[in-house]
């Protein structure tokens, strides 16, 4: 099999490899896999890489239940949304973006990754280039010297809406305005640009002081029919296609008649649970992060949805106190980050006793013990779909619903 790449879409790498005269798998060509480390599935024809993972999530949840072939993506390249770019000078003094060499605060220089979105990767070609008449020194990782530490990028899949965050080690950029306004001529795409300031020493990319210079200082993606507010630090699933897909199946597999009172557990900025809110009577969002859960208030805002209401807590924690004031709970959607949900979360779900529980899990190994203490308490699961949230790593997204027997399959 092969993915033709679109005429002049990864121009480096055309130059460099001639690829298109063979049968040669074009995964093959990426100069930067071994240095990089992001794809360790590089070179792993894509349909391959598809029957690896569902073996993989097979094994790992034998005895559970069944597992269903991968949904895959039909262009597997270039999916990434959100884009972090890492700056430096060489040893002869030019300026180089890209990723950390693992361990180190060396930058190997990347252009033409394989996953990154395309228009993001350009951007930050240019303002590679423009440091130089701006007079922008990048920060230097050892001495702490230096201005510019990373580009990070999100774009709107749906709108096209781009955001760039300028991560700075000061909140002054010289020639702010000049700077934004060659950056916005040669990208009009870009909706806004945020100065994100991090004087830490640390390797997180993101400070939490952000400073819009151009624009409103969030982008708007649109996903299941829904409008979602996208700030610089806030969560947001950086496969755009596959979680459309991912949660369109979510709601179906819930058969949702409008009738019914949900949970959505783990629920970050809103998504799942405001894709649900026009299928069923009520939302009840549980989410720990504070800025997630004000993102998600503004997303029901925006929409107009008006039968959602967000906590934010410890997920067990709500749903126990929801059990002991006897609330009624028909569909509890779950979606918790890799470590999986809790003993507390699961017992709390089976005093709540809702006749289905879809559970999305970003971690197939969490998943396959959590399936086991449901069996525990009377919930079991069929057959579970693995969906490929992200080709060329071993990462992969599982679906499944459990049922405790009494509510309808
Ligand atoms: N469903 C959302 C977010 C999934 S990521 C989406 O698709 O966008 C998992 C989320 O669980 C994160 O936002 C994280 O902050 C949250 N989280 C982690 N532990 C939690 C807990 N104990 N209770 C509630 N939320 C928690």
């Amino acid at each position: 099999m092969s993915y033709a790449l679109e005429a002049g879409a990864n121009r480096d790498i055309c130059r460099d490899v001639n690829y298109m005269n063979n049968e040669q798998n074009i995964y093959d060509i990426c100069r930067f896999s071994k240095k990089c480390g992001g794809c360790t599935l590089t070179g792993v024809p894509y349909d391959q890489q598809l029957k690896d993972k569902r073996k993989a999530v097979a094994e790992l949840l034998s005895g559970q239940c069944g597992v269903d072939q991968v949904v895959g993506m039909e262009d597997p390249t270039h999916y990434r949304n959100k884009v972090n770019a890492a700056f430096d000078i060489d040893e002869r003094g030019r300026h180089v973006s890209g990723i950390y060499k693992a361990g180190t605060h060396e930058v190997v220089p990347i252009s033409g990754c394989l996953i990154e979105n395309e228009i993001a990767q350009e951007i930050i070609s240019t303002i590679r280039r423009m440091l130089r008449s701006f007079r922008i020194k990048t920060y230097d990782e050892d001495t702490g010297y230096g201005l510019l530490r990373h580009v990070h990028i999100r774009v709107a899949n749906a709108t096209g809406q781009v955001m760039v965050v300028l991560v700075l080690s000061s909140p002054i950029l010289p020639s702010k305005n000049n700077f934004v306004k060659a950056l916005v001529e040669k990208h009009p795409c870009i909706s806004t640009v945020i100065i994100n300031v991090n004087d830490r020493h640390t390797s997180m990319v993101l400070g939490e002081r952000n400073i819009t210079i151009y624009g409103k200082g969030f982008i708007t993606d649109i996903l299941g029919g829904k409008k979602f507010r996208i700030s610089p630090n806030s969560f947001y699933q950086v496969n755009s296609v596959m979680t459309e897909k991912l949660y369109k199946r979510a709601i179906t597999v819930a058969r949702l008649t409008g009738r019914e009172s949900v949970i959505d557990a783990y629920c970050g900025i809103g998504t799942i649970g405001l894709i649900a809110s026009s299928s069923c009577a009520q939302v009840t969002g549980i989410e720990l992060n504070p800025d997630a859960v004000r993102d998600a208030k503004v997303n029901a805002k925006i929409n107009g949805v008006k039968n959602v209401n967000f906590f934010c807590a410890d997920a067990g924690e709500v749903m126990e106190k929801m059990a002991a004031a006897g609330v009624k709970v028909d569909v509890v959607f779950m979606d918790p980050p890799r470590g999986g949900s809790t003993e507390r979360f699961i017992d709390s779900v089976a005093t709540l006793a809702p006749s289905k529980v879809v559970y999305i899990s970003c971690n197939p190994r969490t998943l396959a013990r959590d399936l086991k203490y449901f069996k525990n308490v009377g919930y079991r699961a069929k057959n579970a779909t693995p969906f490929d949230m992200f080709p060329f790593t071993e990462e992969c997204e599982v679906l499944t619903v459990l049922t405790n027997g009494r509510g309808a399959q």
